[in-house]
């Protein structure tokens, strides 16, 4: 007899997706609260299916990931007029910063003040290397 896919046990996405801890769903993808969040309603877009990073995610799981960020975006900016900005990005590799091995892509809601200088945004990747000066 064929058995369900269960996806990875030892995987914490694969285990919050059959906890049922998911707060959005959207076809073959789901978004979940981050435990540590960057910001308040800090998300992460996880494919149900088990893959390593964004790389390896399939055309329809991007796209279905961006409608469903496009939703958690209207959501968000409905529920707190407090947002004004959001940061969306993926960790590709331990060298890049990648913790959990299992696809995701981080939607950070972003608010005027929650940094000092937040020029740069995701180039914070690197310690000191957010802020540039052009001459
Ligand atoms: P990354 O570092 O890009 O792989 O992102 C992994 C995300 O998962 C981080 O933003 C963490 O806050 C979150 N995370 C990792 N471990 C846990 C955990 N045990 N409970 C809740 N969130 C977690
Ligand atoms: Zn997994």
């Amino acid at each position: 007899m064929e058995r369900p896919y269960d996806g990875h046990t030892n995987c914490l996405f694969c285990r919050w997706i059959r906890a049922g801890k998911a707060v959005e769903t959207l076809d073959t993808v789901a978004a979940f609260d981050d435990g540590f969040p960057v910001t308040a309603g800090h998300l992460l877009i996880v494919p149900l299916r088990h893959t390593a990073d964004w790389l390896f995610m399939t055309r329809r799981e991007i796209s279905d990931s961006e409608t469903l960020i496009r939703a958690l975006v209207e959501k968000i900016r409905l529920r707190d007029p407090s947002v004004t900005g959001f940061n969306i990005g993926t960790n590709i590799g331990a060298s890049a910063g990648q913790t959990v091995f299992h696809a995701h892509i981080h939607l950070i809601p972003r608010r005027d003040g929650d940094t000092a200088s937040p020029e740069g945004g995701v180039r914070g990747v690197v310690d000191g290397k957010r802020g540039y000066h052009p001459s």
